[in-house]
């Protein structure tokens, strides 16, 4: 299947706003801090004082990023920020958002989290056009849509420019104006709506942010989600939605409460805590064996560990330990890194694990090499037996909405039987939990139905046959 339409496919980010705030930028910081997870290669704010855009980014972390000087820099009612990662050949700082364009009706601030499917189409087609990029993003190819359309307010070219787009994306746009928030029609990755009581005579401030953790962080208070296909505007006269695409089946991402999102976090309507226990759950209810200890891997693992030890009534114990100065080992780009990263991050506690049948318990296998590592550093601590259960079932696609997965070469579920991937390992067993066992932990009345694409290939997205660069941008 051609799926390959766009040059760069991987793109996980975080995205923050604030809106009628005297300390707009010193909590968009603080929200790009709290969900950093999203993305750790390069960040940006940008505020706006209501005469004046102020630009701050960097590749680096956030708190290394933003000193003193460069958050008094950020002065402003208004701000959005941008946590960014990406693989090879798309980073460097002139793909780190926000972007800033300006156009016909003023400049338009963007920050987008997804990745779409028709960017390299459209980017043949605007270059057709004679528009020129400055990036490699797929987000520049939004703000060249809004800026190209002929509509004749802001609000009318956004909906005209996005149209256009085929794929994930939760925006945040930001102009002398307003604060914008759209999701896709689809409702692929989370965004949501929250509020900061303000005793200012302009009333509350309003926040949006990519999860909720980021509200808790600055004490504001949770409103909603934004809605599938949805685009909220926000200016001095409060929120107003907007519903303008047609509906279609809603397919947000099930690997972020698998995985990605944080536990403290609330998306798509639901706990993502309780529903990693839940699917922990569900695993030892399809996948029991005979044990004296589970585990976790830290920090992922963990809610679902909690979850198979309360449903199999075997004990929970910490029997690896992270070390919390070291980040992600996967999102390091380099296999050396990767290598090295999994020993520096864990450690066994040989207490836990010595002479005993373990179950350990994560969420997902990618490659294969963190397991392989953690079952040979268990044994090593003295355990009799090791089971590994995953709560997801095994990843054999690649996403093309904006998760950072390998090719489908590199993914070992794709690769391999689950016994091969056991015997690889090196696990006495190996089991995952199956898609139904998944569904039935996430989907609830207000979320029928989930993407589940890097588990099933089943792409909620279908790709149009006729999609090509020769069709008319500006009929
Ligand atoms: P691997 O060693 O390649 O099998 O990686 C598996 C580990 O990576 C698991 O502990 C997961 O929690 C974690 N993981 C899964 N997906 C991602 C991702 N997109 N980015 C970073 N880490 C991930
Ligand atoms: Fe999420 Fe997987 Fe779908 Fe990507 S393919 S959006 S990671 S469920």
């Amino acid at each position: 299947m051609p799926l390959n339409y766009s040059d760069k496919l991987r793109e996980e980010c975080g995205v923050f706003g604030v809106y009628g705030h005297p300390e707009a930028a010193n909590l968009t910081y603080l929200g790009l801090y709290a969900l950093q997870h999203r993305g750790q290669e390069g960040s940006g704010i940008v505020s706006y004082d209501g005469s004046q855009f102020h630009v701050e980014k960097g590749i680096g972390l956030v708190n290394e990023l933003f000193t003193q000087d460069r958050l008094q820099r950020l002065i402003g009612r208004a701000a959005i920020g941008h946590n960014r990662y990406s693989t090879a050949g798309g980073s460097g700082l002139k793909n780190v958002q926000p972007l800033v364009a300006d156009y016909a009706l003023g400049t338009l601030v963007l920050a987008h989290n997804g990745n779409l499917i028709n960017a390299g189409l459209l980017r043949a087609e605007l270059e057709a056009y004679g528009a020129i990029f400055q990036s490699t993003t797929d987000t520049e190819v939004i703000v060249h849509l809004i800026a190209h359309s002929t509509g004749r307010t802001f609000l009318d070219r956004v909906i005209d420019g996005l149209q256009r787009l085929r794929g994930a994306y939760s925006l945040l746009m930001l102009t002398e104006n307003c604060l914008l928030a759209v999701r896709d029609p689809y409702g692929l990755r989370p965004l949501s709506v929250g509020r900061l009581k303000s005793s200012h005579p302009d009333g509350d401030a309003w926040v949006v942010a990519s999860e909720s953790c980021a509200f808790d962080l600055i004490e504001a208070e949770f409103v909603r989600d934004v809605r599938p296909g949805e685009v909220i505007v926000i200016n001095g006269k409060g929120l107003s939605s907007y519903s303008p695409f047609p509906e279609v089946t809603h397919a947000p991402c099930v690997f972020e409460h698998v995985y990605f999102a944080r536990p403290d976090s609330q998306i798509f309507g639901r706990e993502v805590y309780g529903i990693r226990c839940q699917l922990g759950r569900e695993l030892a209810k399809e996948s029991p064996v005979e044990a004296d200890v589970v585990v976790a891997v830290p920090d992922s693992g963990v809610p679902a560990a909690l979850g198979y030890a309360a449903e199999s009534k075997i004990p929970y114990e910490t029997g690896l330990v992270r070390n919390h100065y070291v980040g992600r080992t996967f999102i390091q780009p380099q296999q050396t890194i990767r290598h090295f990263g999994v020993k520096v991050k864990l450690n066994v506690v040989r207490e836990v694990l010595g002479g005993r049948r373990v179950i350990v318990i994560d969420d997902s296998i990618v490659r294969g090499t963190t397991s392989r590592k953690i079952i040979k550093m268990i044994r090593q601590a003295g355990a009799t037996e090791v089971h590994m259960r995953i709560s997801s079932p095994p990843i054999i696609a690649p996403c093309y909405y904006g998760i950072d997965t390998p090719t489908k070469e590199e993914l070992i579920g794709a690769a391999k039987p689950v016994q091969d991937i056991c015997d690889y390992i090196t696990a006495d067993s190996l089991r995952y939990l199956s898609q139904e066992g998944m569904l039935r932990a996430v989907v609830d009345a207000q979320n029928p139905s989930f993407c589940t694409a890097c588990f099933s290939e089943h792409y909620p997205i279908p790709l149009l046959p006729e999609e090509s660069p020769q069709l008319g941008l500006f009929e």
